[in-house]
């Protein structure tokens, strides 16, 4: 049974949605605020969550930004605006969705079916987001448009930690963290070297492609 957290302080909202998504045969938890739903991603590791923007305690945007730097975790964003979308996508938080006030709970059902399927059942088609960039984890292989590249185990972790839902950005620590099992400190120069050198190699096979961009000051972003 998927397992899913709404983030939702609007008393009424969430009781309706609760309703729905049980009915689906959801397990399902409920936070009024926003200050304890990262702890309880560690913990409880849901599979999807639904997160309001404005809340007490901690913001939905706060909270997105902190569930990216260790979680892929499907993200649906509501908010009470329209014109808010744009400015969220702007910044590029990494969420999978977003669905704006007032929606229809059917509809929200609708989509959260619709990304656990995605996530579940075809993780190739949801990872390369039809970049032609693939990535066969277990096996430490990446290939663009089927044919293998050629990277070293760091290059393949580097890429293999951006890799995911378009606009996911990573500071360097955390890139680190990937890089190196014993959590080694390297400089900041050895990580954008070891970049170069991925990015020289995705560009070597598909010339047109740009899957990785330097962010000034913070890391990287995929797509
Ligand atoms: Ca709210």
């Amino acid at each position: 049974m998927s397992k899913i957290f709404i983030v939702e302080d609007e008393e009424k909202l969430a009781n309706v949605l609760e309703k729905y998504i049980r009915a689906e045969g959801f397990d399902l938890v409920i936070f009024d605020r926003g200050d304890q739903v990262v702890e309880a991603v560690h913990q409880q590791k849901p599979d999807l969550i639904l997160l309001d923007i404005m809340l007490p305690g901690k913001s939905g945007i706060e909270i997105c930004k902190e569930l990216r730097q260790f979680s892929e975790i499907p993200i649906v964003m509501t908010t009470a605006r329209v014109d808010e979308i744009d400015r969220l996508l702007g910044l590029e938080l990494g969420a999978d969705d977003y669905i704006c006030k007032p929606f229809s709970p059917r509809e929200v059902v609708a989509r959260i079916k619709a990304i656990l399927r995605r996530t579940r059942h075809d993780p190739v088609e949801l990872e390369s987001k039809n970049t032609g960039l693939i990535l066969d984890r277990p096996n430490y292989q990446a290939a663009i448009d089927g044919v293998a590249l050629q990277l070293t185990p760091i290059e393949f972790k580097i890429l293999a930690a951006l890799y995911g839902p378009p606009s996911r950005v990573l500071k360097r620590d955390t890139l680190m963290n990937h890089m190196y099992d014993d959590h080694r400190a390297v400089s900041d120069r050895t990580v954008d070297s070891h970049v170069a050198n991925l990015r020289k190699k995705l560009k070597e096979a598909k010339p047109d492609s740009d899957y990785i961009h330097p962010v000034y000051g913070i890391g990287y972003r995929y797509l």
